[in-house]
């Protein structure tokens, strides 16, 4: 680990309160251009007791705006210091956990999860554009039927069709000869140029995709293609539960990667995390974005500088080897549900690295369902499927209890 260190309290506050002191301070200094202030102090006092040891609802009332790109060239020069925590956040990201070379990759954090997957869209069906002047009916995105509804939305903003691979019922898994058929034919139609989308961690199963079905088959077609990683879900569980994995950029084939920190990492939501490798965000670059100094390379524009301060007190509470343990102790939770369901003879799906059980819903009679708000894979009729989610909050005691009820109810 170069960037993931554990903080003592004291270091941490005061390594924000010197992010704060190198942003502009909207109480203290003459600053007459910005649209910007801090907080309302009608509403939110800024020197209430509380804030003294709170170095995150300080920002938040110090109202920082992070606005742009912090990877590449020059930023809005008021808020540096929370610019450099938002890199800090990056680092420990991209290289420690994702594997990337330093410098090597840019990155922001975006609203969530749906921009960030939208933003490696946009870049990819860009790129498309500008290196081989494609059309927008050459290109097609590639993905699992469990992906993520932000792939058809982000294929309906940017009018890219998007290709969906049909998995197995049981594994979850993308059947290889259907990937194979949709590719040879999309290209029979016509397409050229090829953008896939692999999960780690679909939301409903929990299910990993292997990155390299894609490449092999698209390499066997010699098309130009791009490789996203959606880890919005498990970013923050997979690489740990999983530490021999090579879904991260040390794989030469993947190009960015999607990871929520208002999921797995339990920060405040707009802390969806994008890293790309270099050379590839600025064909997303708005010239018209004049105002702003730097160049805007985002999907959104304004965002809180609070939020990198969330995530960054996280990361720097825990330590590298904190996280380690609380993701261990998710799995063994996991484990304890999935032998219970097992003695009950009753069938789910597991990913053996994720903290996510997807139960077949006819061994779950409604009222179960019900009582204990499991999410079923359909609000309708046809659901098949009510998934368990091992959040930090989801203890031993509560699966106890949820076992035993269900047992009343198959036995009853
Ligand atoms: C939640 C999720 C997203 C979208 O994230 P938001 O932060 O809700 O926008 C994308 N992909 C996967 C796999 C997810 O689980």
């Amino acid at each position: 680990m170069q960037f993931w260190k554990k903080l003592t309290q004291e270091q941490r506050q005061q390594r924000i309160q010197l992010a704060l002191q190198q942003n502009v301070n909207f109480s203290k200094d003459a600053s007459l251009g910005y649209p910007a202030s801090k907080l309302d102090s009608r509403v939110f006092n800024d020197d209430a007791p509380f804030l003294k040891d709170a170095p995150t609802l300080q920002t938040y009332v110090a109202n920082p705006n992070n606005i742009g790109c912090h990877t590449f060239g020059t930023s809005e020069k008021a808020f540096s210091g929370t610019q450099e925590i938002e890199r800090e956040v990056l680092n420990v990201i991209a290289v420690d956990i994702f594997k990337a070379k330093e410098n090597e990759f840019d990155g922001y954090i975006a609203p969530g999860g749906t921009e960030a997957n939208i933003q490696a869209l946009w870049i990819f069906r860009n790129y498309f554009f500008n290196t081989y002047n494609a059309k927008p009916d050459e290109i097609a995105i590639l993905s699992s039927e469990d992906t993520h509804y932000s792939i058809p939305k982000g294929s309906n903003l940017l009018q890219v069709e998007w290709l969906k691979i049909p998995v197995d019922f049981n594994t979850r898994e993308i059947q290889k000869d259907q990937l194979e058929q949709i590719v040879e034919n999309a290209i029979q139609n016509g397409k050229k140029y090829f953008m896939a989308v692999a999960n780690m961690a679909t939301t409903m199963f929990g299910s990993v995709d292997d990155p390299d079905i894609y490449s092999t088959v698209l390499e066997r077609h010699n098309v130009p293609y791009k490789l996203h990683i959606d880890g919005a879900y498990g970013g923050f569980v997979y690489p740990f539960s999983n530490p021999n994995s090579n879904i991260n950029f040390s794989n030469p084939k993947i190009s960015s990667i999607t990871i929520d920190a208002h999921k797995m990492l339990q920060a405040p939501y707009g802390t969806g995390v994008f890293i790309c490798r270099k050379g590839l965000i600025e064909n997303v670059l708005t010239k018209e974005a004049e105002y702003v100094e730097g160049m805007d390379l985002t999907l959104c524009g304004s965002r809180s500088g609070a939020n990198a301060v969330a995530v960054w007190m996280i990361l720097f509470t825990y330590g590298a080897y904190g996280w380690y343990e609380k993701i261990s102790v998710l799995q063994m939770r996991t484990q304890f549900l999935c032998q219970e369901l097992d003695q009950l003879n009753i069938e789910y799906f597991r990913e053996p690295f994720m903290n996510l059980v997807t139960i077949h819903s006819e061994n779950i009679p409604e009222t179960i369902a019900e009582k204990y708000d499991l999410v079923p894979q359909q609000h309708n009729e046809h659901n098949k499927w009510y998934k368990i989610v091992l959040m930090d909050h989801v203890e031993v005691e509560h699966l106890t209890t949820f076992i035993a009820d269900l047992k009343a109810a198959i036995n009853g």
